[in-house]
């Protein structure tokens, strides 16, 4: 087994696999095979070394990274050694972790995870406001110094701005109200894990005396949080190895550091640094295009980039008239590769700056009739469909769970009344308990009649019913009462909400249904998960706050389409041929209104780091095609309303291409849609003498 660890290492791969005198980091450009070190690595520690899987933790930027991570192990270490492996994201860990020290985190087990969502209506509450911009502001200032480890007695005294010092005011009693529903946020799964370890040294030694080795990939999207966290597990032994790319750091506006690069190599004095400089992914134009759009920035490091996979295809650069002849183009253009080239659909991939550039795309592929996924758009879990059967679980999980109460006995409404539910809060207030438990605490009758009492208490027994049947811990063992099966459970709650007969009623019909068939598929995914995990409905409905922020859709079989995905969303993957389209000023690098920016479009200095940042996020775009790559700009685009002219990017000129703005290069350009359709049947009936398309 051992040498398999190692077959196909090239000579800087082997070291870093093999070196574990002390901790290492790889530092090296995209494709070198960072996370390729990362997997055989564990495979070696397992297999050779001795190690016990349950001593090794790797931590991914996505969860989709660490499924990839985990499937690629199976192929390399014997299953039953592989029990206790941990690969997982920091926020996954983390929620490992505050569920085993729950007690010492002031947490009971059971606490709630709030998304985004959840946090924005507590932040608009306190705010008493209905503007998005300044709740977004204020979530986003505390989520910033969360990430820093920056408390808020500390932030009320950094704060200058009037801006920061509301957030500041904030954030104190924003966290108070988080303890008191006893819930974190998605910066608390990492950031309490970290306090918890620096404050408590009995929690400090138990985890370290756990973690035994551990690899992190993306070091350089880590911010001030993970960054101690990682030096809390890895604490005295100081074995870790830690892969990364500065000039792919691209989360920087949500609290990320390069410097942890750095500093790294301050506070490890016994650093191994290791530099890959072959690069396994990319054919030449395209290396070289990412090599020269990144050579503009300034660079720590001093990185080479090279490879043996020959020259290949130049880079196509087009320009279109607006952005729906460029989805179009995209479109037509792939479905023409796919068949000269004889390839899947799943080996393309288009990427874009913005969410917003989906839509259009997609509206036109379904036309096109092309199949797509897509990723790091709006999460299917944030559909409201799909909020409103979640928030009964993650009532029954967690009684306390304020936000999941209103939901639950609102959607659909149970005959509960604003009027009683804002009684019921006040009740809440006095007893100093839950929503939940209000219901049933003495003198709600004196504020509530009956008439409307009623109905919030069939629901609140439903509740406690469910979760009587679900948990473990209260069967009756004179009876040997079996805990009732997830699917049971979620049968029964479904019944209950009497949900499809709701969404009938208060939707269009075709609304009505898609609505139903993504509950439907909430459900039978949930079954499936009960049923493979083993899990019994409290365990699933735990996972399920932090499932929320994955990118589910990628969990089951890569299906053959085209990938829709983010710049952000594609970091760390790889496809054969990659689009980019809206390759333009203003939109990558992307340049927002001075309100969303604050000064950096005015000062400088700011708007040079912002475009650095950009230039970063370009590099990561390109550098995710292995054969070829076309990007699209468009002359005229559709914003609110109006018609913008548009120039293309810097950066096309920065990786030595001509922007094409002098000609037509697109053959379908000034074509209408049909006649884009007959030109490629065209085409297709020359190839195959069919008339099939
Ligand atoms: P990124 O910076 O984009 O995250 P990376 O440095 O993590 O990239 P990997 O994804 O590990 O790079 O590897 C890129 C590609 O090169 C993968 O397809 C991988 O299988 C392949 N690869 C890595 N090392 C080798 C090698 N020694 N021989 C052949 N192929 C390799
Ligand atoms: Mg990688």
């Amino acid at each position: 087994m051992s040498t398999t660890n190692l077959d196909g290492l090239n000579d800087a791969q082997r070291e870093a696999v093999l070196y574990l005198d002390g901790p290492c980091l790889v530092l090296a450009g995209a494709g070198s095979g960072k996370t390729s070190v990362i997997t055989r690595k564990i495979a070696y520690l397992i297999n050779t070394c001795g190690y016990e899987a349950k001593g090794v933790v790797a931590l991914t930027f996505t969860n989709k990274a660490a499924r990839e991570m985990a499937e690629r192990i199976k192929t390399l270490i014997d299953r039953k050694l592989m029990k206790g492996l941990i690969i997982s994201t920091f926020h996954s860990l983390g929620v490992r972790f505050l569920r085993e020290e729950a007690a010492h985190a002031g947490l009971k087990p059971q606490f709630s995870i709030l998304d985004a969502n959840d946090t924005y209506g507590i932040v608009q509450e306190m705010l008493a406001t209905t503007d998005k911009g300044r709740i977004r502001m204020v979530q986003q200032k505390i989520s910033l110094w969360k990430n820093d480890l920056v408390s808020p007695d500390m932030a009320e005294r950094l704060a200058q701005t009037p801006d920061e010092v509301d957030a500041a005011l904030v954030y104190r009693s924003y966290d108070a109200t988080l303890k008191a529903y006893q819930s974190v946020d998605f910066d608390d799964l990492v950031r309490l894990p970290a306090q918890l370890m620096m404050q408590n040294a009995e929690v400090r030694e138990r985890w370290q005396k756990r973690v035994k080795y551990l690899l992190v990939d993306e070091y350089q999207d880590t911010n001030v949080c993970q960054y101690e966290w990682v030096k809390q597990l890895t604490g005295f032994r100081n074995m870790f190895t830690a892969v990364g790319d500065d000039d792919q750091a691209i989360y920087a506006w949500r609290g990320a550091t390069i410097e942890n690069l750095a500093k790294l190599t301050k506070d490890y004095k016994s650093l191994k640094l290791i530099k890959l400089e072959q690069n396994y992914r990319s054919v030449e134009t395209v290396l070289n295009a990412a090599n020269q759009v990144i050579s503009k920035n300034p660079n720590l490091f001093g990185k080479k980039l090279w490879s043996n996979l020959g020259r290949g295809e130049p880079i196509q650069v087009i320009s279109m008239d607006n952005e729906e002849a460029e989805a179009e183009s995209v479109g037509m253009r792939i479905s023409a590769s796919r068949f000269e080239r004889n390839a899947q659909w799943k080996d393309y991939a288009v990427l874009y700056r913005g969410n917003h550039q989906a839509r259009i795309i997609e509206q036109t592929f379904r036309q096109l009739r092309i199949p797509y996924t897509i990723s790091g758009g709006q999460s299917f879990f944030d559909k409201a469909e799909v909020r409103d059967v979640l928030s009964y679980l993650r009532l029954i999980a967690n009684e306390e769970d304020d936000p999941a109460f209103i939901r639950a006995v609102t959607t659909p409404r149970r005959g509960v009344g604003q009027a009683t539910l804002t009684a019921l809060g006040e009740h809440a207030v006095e007893k100093k308990c839950s929503l939940f438990d209000a219901v049933f605490e003495e003198g709600l009758e004196d504020k509530i009649a009956n008439r409307q009492l009623e109905p919030m208490r069939v629901f609140a027994k439903f509740i406690q019913t469910i979760q009587w049947r679900a948990s473990k811990g209260k069967a009756d063992p004179v009876q040997a009462v079996q805990p009732a099966p997830a699917d049971v459970l979620l049968d029964d709650i479904l019944k209950y909400m009497n949900y499809e007969h709701y969404l009938y009623e208060t939707q269009e019909e075709r609304t009505a249904e898609n609505r139903w068939l993504n509950v439907l598929e909430l459900v039978d995914w949930l079954k499936r998960k009960a049923q493979e995990d083993g899990l019994n409905l409290m365990q699933l409905v735990q996972h399920i706050a932090l499932i929320t922020m994955l990118e589910r859709s990628e969990e089951d079989e890569e299906p053959d389409a085209v990938k829709l995905t983010t710049i952000h969303a594609s970091k760390g993957l790889e496809y054969p041929y990659v689009h980019m389209v809206g390759v333009e000023e203003g939109l990558l690098p992307h340049m927002g209104k001075d309100d969303e920016y604050g000064d950096a479009n005015k000062d400088a200095e700011a708007l040079d780091v912002r475009i650095q940042e950009e230039r970063r996020l370009m590099y990561v775009g390109i550098t995710r095609a292995q054969f070829h790559l076309t990007l699209t700009w468009c002359k005229k685009r559709r914003r609110a309303r109006e018609d913008l002219i548009r120039e293309p990017s810097r950066f096309i000129g920065e990786m030595g291409l001509d922007s094409g703005k002098q000609q037509l290069q697109d053959p379908y350009q000034g074509m209408s849609p049909k006649e884009r359709l007959v030109k490629l049947k065209e085409m297709l009936q020359k190839k195959t003498g069919t008339t099939e398309a």
